[in-house]
């Protein structure tokens, strides 16, 4: 017997015996909840998928693998819904939901967590923070902790801890034959590898495992303002200041229109300004002295780069990134802020028009490149800085305009570009993938694929085929 769903075709004794065995919930396009679930974090992404299972546990997962495998459905997995390009949703596909999938445990004595596919990095450092500890996460705290770690993870307390993945311990992972496998350094190494960085190719992960480190519950953190017209200076000041910065220092440069937030001042809303975002994870007083010149450079306009809670500090960009806004994004590594570059990003900077385009330039280094390039699939572990350069806008309106800012921008950048970070790229295709992961590590991830993943039942995601 058959059914249609959503024009589909799909056999329904599967269906009968997938809902039969499921814990979660099976969402068709005609359930009054299917418009909620089938919305992703870029609001410019409208895909219909024919069934959307929301899983509560590993058993789901499996049962929703087998089904796919029986209908033929593609499949695309879902954590928290923030990849750029919406590579976690599809027309006519079956949508592996993990939202559901909750759960996180700390052992505060061993320092590590255990956390379920389909945890917020918020969530994770409500938990982890109970005790003053953190696993290296990124910087909004409603981005799924599955995608941003199989990417890689790049955020505050990178540069003294590393990435998201080299605090990693384990990984359980529901292959593409619907089989359950741990993934650690010792069993199944190669796959462990694979996790660490190539994406949601070789499985669906179900559970991760992280050692925690210690933060405590106050970092040395925030903005401080210039007007965007000083940014040629503030930038040359600021790349010889942050050259010898030690791992606790962890800066992120943003140009945008000044949003109205109650600690920029009135007369600053919607005028283009420069900040230097910083995070001192480590001694308050020693982040004062080191972060002193910064707050003394040139005439700031505003400073709040305060000692505040850690859990604040990680939220700072969530009135940025709201979900449910039109974004698009390129993206590069560049090894340095020349004054070449500098002089690129002011001209560019100077000609954003949404209030709501903010776009941020990711200091590197520290403890992320003391790891070798070989270790993890994760590549560019040598960048010195991360642009990811991003519009958004309200709606449709204005929308065309900005990405095409974004395109001229980035293009302006090419003569300079290393490696990108594969959790920036948008759907750009198998050259960009390539260029990410470089063309060694490129050709041992295909291999790795051919042997989890042989007929790239996985492939709604940043691809690495088989063949
Ligand atoms: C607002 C915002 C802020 C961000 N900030 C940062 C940051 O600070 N640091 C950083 O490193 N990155 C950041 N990113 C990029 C982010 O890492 C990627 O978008 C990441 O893919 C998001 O993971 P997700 O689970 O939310 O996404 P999803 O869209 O659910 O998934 C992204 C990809 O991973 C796959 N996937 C998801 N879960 C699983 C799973 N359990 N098993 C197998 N495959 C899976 C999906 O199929 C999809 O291909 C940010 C993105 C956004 C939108």
């Amino acid at each position: 017997m058959t059914a249609v769903v959503e024009g589909i075709t799909v056999d329904e004794t599967a269906l009968a015996e997938l809902e039969g065995a499921f814990r979660g919930q099976i969402v068709r396009p005609d359930h009054p909840s299917y418009e909620e679930h089938r919305k992703i974090w870029n609001g410019s992404i409208d895909r219909r998928p024919a069934l959307i299972a929301r899983c509560a546990g590993v058993a789901d997962v499996i049962g929703a693998v087998k089904f796919g495998r029986r209908t033929g459905l593609p499949v695309a997995v879902r954590g928290g819904g923030h990849s750029f390009p919406g590579l976690s949703v599809a027309d006519d596909a079956l949508l592996i939901d993990l939202s559901l999938m909750k759960g996180v445990r700390v052992d505060p004595e061993a320092r590590v967590a255990r956390v379920q596919a389909g945890v917020l990095l918020g969530e994770l450092d409500k938990e982890t923070q109970a005790f003053g500890l953190a696993a290296p996460s990124g910087i909004v705290t409603h981005t799924g902790v599955a995608g941003l770690t199989l990417g890689g993870g790049i955020g505050w307390i990178m540069r003294k801890h590393g990435l998201s993945v080299d605090q990693l311990r384990r990984v359980d992972v529901v292959t593409a034959n619907g089989e359950f496998v741990q993934a650690t350094p010792e069993e199944n190494a190669d796959l462990f590898w694979g996790l660490c960085g190539g994406g949601g190719n070789f499985g669906i992960a179900t559970e991760f495992e992280f050692n925690l480190v210690p933060v405590g519950r106050t970092v040395l953190a925030g903005p401080v303002f210039w007007p965007m017209e000083d940014s040629p200076e503030v930038l040359r000041f600021y790349r010889d200041w942050v050259a010898d910065a030690p791992d606790e220092l962890m800066t992120i440069v943003v140009h945008r229109k000044a949003p109205a937030l109650p600690f920029v001042p009135e007369e600053l809303h919607g005028k283009p300004v420069v900040m230097v975002i910083a995070c001192w994870c480590g001694d308050v007083e020693d982040g004062e002295k080191a972060i002193a010149p910064l707050k003394a450079f040139g005439k700031p306009v505003a400073d709040v780069c305060v000692p505040k809670p850690y859990l604040a500090h990680q939220a700072m960009f969530d009135p940025s990134f709201v979900p449910g806004r039109w974004y698009y994004f390129k993206s590069c590594d560049v090894p340095g802020l020349t004054d070449e570059i500098i002089d690129t990003t002011v001209e560019h900077s100077l000609k954003i028009q949404s209030p709501l385009t903010s776009f941020p330039i990711w200091q590197m280094g520290g403890a992320v490149s003391r790891v070798g390039e070989d270790e993890t699939a994760f590549n560019g572990r040598n960048a010195g800085f991360t642009y990811n350069i991003g519009a958004s806008t309200a709606d449709e309106a204005g929308f065309d305009e900005e990405r095409e800012w974004v395109r001229t921008f980035w293009s302006s950048l090419e003569p300079h570009f290393t490696t990108v970070y594969v959790n920036f790229l948008m759907d750009e295709g198998e050259d960009r993938v390539r260029q990410a992961y470089g063309p060694e590590k490129y050709d041992r991830l295909k291999a790795l694929k051919r042997r989890w993943d042989p007929d790239n039942f996985f492939r709604i995601n940043q691809n690495i085929s088989p063949t």
